[in-house]
C-alpha cells in the first residue's frame, strides 16, 4: 500500500491525547459532574422541531451572538461562536499566526495553545511561569521584549494549575505585545476576576480577545460550543479563515436555550465551588502539596507523601478513580490534577487517596 508523506512539521508532532480508562469515577477531563437540568432538554427539544434541515444554518449565528452579547453587555459583533473554544483558538491561530510569526506561552499551561500554533506553522515560544505559577511580571516584560509575540496566551484560571491572572499582567501585556492578547476563561465563572471587565475600557484593549466556552460551567462539553468576545474588527477577520457554515443549527439552538438557564448554571458553579473548598482541606490533610485554585479542578502533589506522582496516579486507577496524570510534564514533577465531581465523588476520591499513599 502507497502511504504518502505527511508535511514534514506534522512528522515530529503527536496528537492531543488524554487517556480514557474504563473506571467508575472519572475526574481526569474537567467536565462537569451534572448534565444541564431537564428543563433545558425540554426547552431544547421543542426548538428542534422548528429546524429547517434542508437548509444551511444561519451562518453569522446572529440570535445566538446577540444573545451572548446581552450576556456580557457587549455588542453582537464583538462575539464569535465556533465549535468548542478550541475552534476559537484554531481560528485566532489561522488569523494571527501562521509561518513567520510567534506564539507566546507562559508554561505550565493548556496544551492546546502550542499544539494548535504549531500547526498553523507558528513558532512557539514558551516562557516560565514562577514556583506559585504566576506569571511574573519581569518575566512577562521581558519575554515579549525578546519574542515581540504576534499572539500570546494566558488562561485564567490557568489549566492546569487552577491559578487566576492578575488585571496588571494582562495590562501589561496589552500594553507591550505587538500582536494580540488571548485571555482564556474557559473556567471564567470559578474565579473572582474576568477580563471581560477589560474590554473596550482602554485603547489597547483592541488587541484584547477573551474565550469562554460551553464546555465547563454549561455543562454541556457533548455540544462542542464556545466563543470568543474581542473588538469587532477582528470579526471579520476570523470570518475569511473559518469554514462556512461550521455552525450547525442545531447547536446554535442549544446555545441558545442553554443561555436561559444561567441561574441553575450558577447553582452548579457554587456546588463545585463548595467542593474545591472540602477536597483541597482533605487532601492538605493527608500531607499533599495543594496549589489554591480557582477553577473545577485542583493540582496537587505527591512528592511530600514519599510517593511518584505516577504510581498514585496508578493506584488510584486500581481504585477505579481516574484523575489526570500531568506527573511527567515539564515543571510539573509528580503533580496530578482532579477534576471536582459530585459529592460523592469526591468523597471515594479522598478515601481512595487516603489508601493509594499508604
Ligand atoms: C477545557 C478547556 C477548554 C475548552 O475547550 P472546548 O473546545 O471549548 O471544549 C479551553 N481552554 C482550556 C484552558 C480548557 O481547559
Amino acid at each position: 500500500m502507497k502511504r504518502p508523506s505527511v508535511r514534514d512539521d506534522l512528522k515530529s508532532m503527536e496528537g492531543y491525547h488524554s487517556p480514557q480508562v474504563e473506571v467508575d469515577v472519572r475526574l481526569n477531563t474537567n467536565e462537569a459532574p451534572f448534565p444541564p437540568p431537564p428543563e433545558f432538554e425540554r426547552a431544547f427539544l421543542e426548538e428542534v422541531k422548528k429546524v429547517d434541515w434542508n437548509r444551511y444554518p444561519d451562518r453569522l449565528a446572529w440570535a445566538l451572538r446577540e444573545d451572548l452579547a446581552e450576556l456580557h453587555q457587549v455588542e453582537p459583533d464583538q462575539v464569535f461562536v465556533a465549535n468548542g473554544s478550541n475552534e476559537v483558538l484554531q481560528t485566532i491561530c489561522l488569523t494571527f499566526g501562521g509561518q513567520g510569526r510567534t506564539a507566546l506561552t507562559f508554561e505550565p499551561t493548556y496544551a492546546m495553545y502550542g499544539q494548535i500554533a504549531r500547526v498553523t506553522q507558528c513558532r512557539v515560544a514558551e516562557a516560565q511561569r514562577d514556583e506559585t505559577f504566576r506569571v511574573p511580571l519581569d518575566g512577562l516584560e521581558k519575554a515579549i521584549e525578546v519574542e515581540k509575540p504576534d499572539l500570546m496566551f494566558l488562561c485564567s484560571p490557568n489549566n492546569p494549575t487552577g491559578t487566576p491572572e492578575s488585571s496588571e499582567v494582562i495590562e501589561t501585556a496589552l500594553k507591550l505585545v505587538p500582536g494580540v492578547v488571548v485571555v482564556d476563561e474557559a473556567y471564567g465563572q470559578f474565579a473572582d476576576f474576568t477580563a471581560l471587565d477589560m474590554l473596550g475600557s482602554q485603547d489597547t484593549s483592541d488587541s484584547l480577545i477573551v474565550t469562554r466556552t460551553f464546555s465547563k460551567t454549561w455543562s454541556m462539553a457533548g455540544v462542542r460550543l464556545g466563543y470568543c468576545v474581542a473588538s469587532p474588527w477582528m470579526f471579520d477577520e476570523f470570518q475569511k479563515v473559518v469554514l462556512p457554515y461550521h455552525l450547525d443549527s442545531v447547536k446554535q439552538i442549544a446555545g441558545r436555550v442553554a443561555l436561559r438557564f444561567q441561574e441553575q448554571m450558577e447553582q452548579r458553579v457554587a456546588y463545585i465551588s463548595d467542593q474545591r473548598r472540602r477536597v483541597s482541606e482533605g487532601m492538605a490533610r493527608l500531607g499533599l502539596e495543594v496549589w489554591p485554585s480557582q477553577a473545577n479542578f485542583v493540582l496537587f502533589r505527591t512528592t511530600l507523601c514519599g510517593l511518584p506522582g505516577n504510581e498514585v496516579w496508578k493506584r488510584m486507577i486500581d481504585r477505579s478513580v481516574l484523575v489526570r496524570n500531568c506527573s511527567g510534564w515539564p515543571g510539573l514533577t509528580d503533580c496530578l490534577r482532579v477534576t471536582l465531581g459530585t459529592e460523592q465523588e469526591n468523597t471515594i476520591f479522598l478515601e481512595a487517596l487516603e489508601e493509594a499513599l499508604q
